[in-house]
């Protein structure tokens, strides 16, 4: 059965999955905190602050004068809570679903290093796997590759051109 190994990403648990589907034995490896940067940096956390300010904001700066409310209230450290228990969730889940259900795919704690195309050092330890791109195929298609701007209102593009 061949090896694949994976820098531990948000899209990497899908790529998990499918990689221990197609009958391969799949290892992440992780240096940091699990969970990658969508979940605890990147888009997870930040949309959750977005769509609390965003929320805070149509309450206050809405136009209508039919709509009237008492003044709401506002805790920058209950933001914070809300966000670290969500980021916290996620990690969990994502763990869970993945890893310990799935015994075709193990997480390694450590700092991966190449020392070849094929072998990867990790914790002592030396993984060689198949190369995943090197056997397939498919080309990478950037017409379709999306992009987001998080303005407001937001901004979205796909494909190469404006
Ligand atoms: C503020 C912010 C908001 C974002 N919002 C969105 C959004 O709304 N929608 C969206 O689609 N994308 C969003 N993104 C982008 C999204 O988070 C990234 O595109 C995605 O996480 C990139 O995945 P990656 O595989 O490149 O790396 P990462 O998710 O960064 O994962 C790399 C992981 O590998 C580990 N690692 C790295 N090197 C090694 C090593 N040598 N050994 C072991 N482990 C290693 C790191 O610790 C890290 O956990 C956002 C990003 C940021 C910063």
């Amino acid at each position: 059965m061949n090896l694949w190994l994976l820098a531990q990403v948000e899209p990497v648990w899908l790529a998990a999955i499918k990689g221990a589907e197609l009958g391969f034995r799949v290892a992440i490896i992780e240096k940091g905190i699990i969970g990658g940067t969508c979940v605890n940096i990147g888009c997870i956390p930040s949309k959750t602050l977005i769509k609390m300010a965003k929320t805070k904001c149509i309450f206050e700066k809405q136009p209508f004068s039919a709509i009237t409310a008492k003044s709401i209230s506002f805790s920058w450290p209950k933001v914070l809570q809300q966000k670290d228990n969500l980021v916290n969730k996620l990690r969990k889940s994502k763990y869970k679903e993945v890893i310990t259900s799935n015994e075709n795919i193990i997480l390694l704690r450590g700092t991966a290093n190449f020392i070849d195309k094929q072998t990867i050092a990790v914790a002592g330890r030396k993984i060689t796997a198949e190369n995943a791109l090197t056997n397939s195929n498919k080309v990478l298609d950037l017409t379709v590759l999306p992009q987001v701007i998080f303005t407001e209102p937001q901004v979205a593009t796909i494909g190469v051109t404006e």
